[in-house]
């Protein structure tokens, strides 16, 4: 898979502040703030800076956090993860594959079947509805 690589001068230039500061600074919006924490329409979750395809709306579910959480990722190529030791814990960070992109996290206490909980910010992800 090709990396979409740019400076951080081209991030800023491309993205919202809000989307910029998420994605390329590692930032967290506010819960309950994102406009997908309620999106139930059928589609696909596409990441705001380059347009890989991230998660499905058959995957996510509502986990009372605040944000859009999934059980999974769409694809193999969709996203990595990092071990994130920031702000005095140990979490996982997850990172889109194509143009490392902060996402959010993914932690261990999702429902069935994978038991994951992808935590994703609303503002790094970019929602295309299905045809
Ligand atoms: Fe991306």
């Amino acid at each position: 898979m090709e990396k979409v690589k740019k400076t951080d001068d081209e991030w800023r230039s491309l993205l919202s502040p809000e989307a910029y500061k998420v994605t390329r600074k590692k930032g967290t919006e506010k819960a309950f703030s994102g406009e997908y924490n309620y999106n139930k329409e059928p589609g696909v979750y596409r990441c705001v800076c380059c347009g890989n395809r991230l998660f499905s709306s058959k995957d996510k579910f509502d986990s009372g956090t605040g944000w859009p959480s999934f059980v999974r990722p769409l694809e193999d190529d969709s996203v990595t993860t990092e071990d994130d030791r920031s702000f005095f814990m140990r979490r996982t960070e997850v990172l889109c594959k194509k143009c490392d992109a902060h996402l959010g996290h993914v932690f261990d206490d999702g429902p069935p079947p994978t038991g994951k909980r992808y935590c994703m910010n609303s503002v790094a992800l970019k929602f295309e509805r299905a045809k």
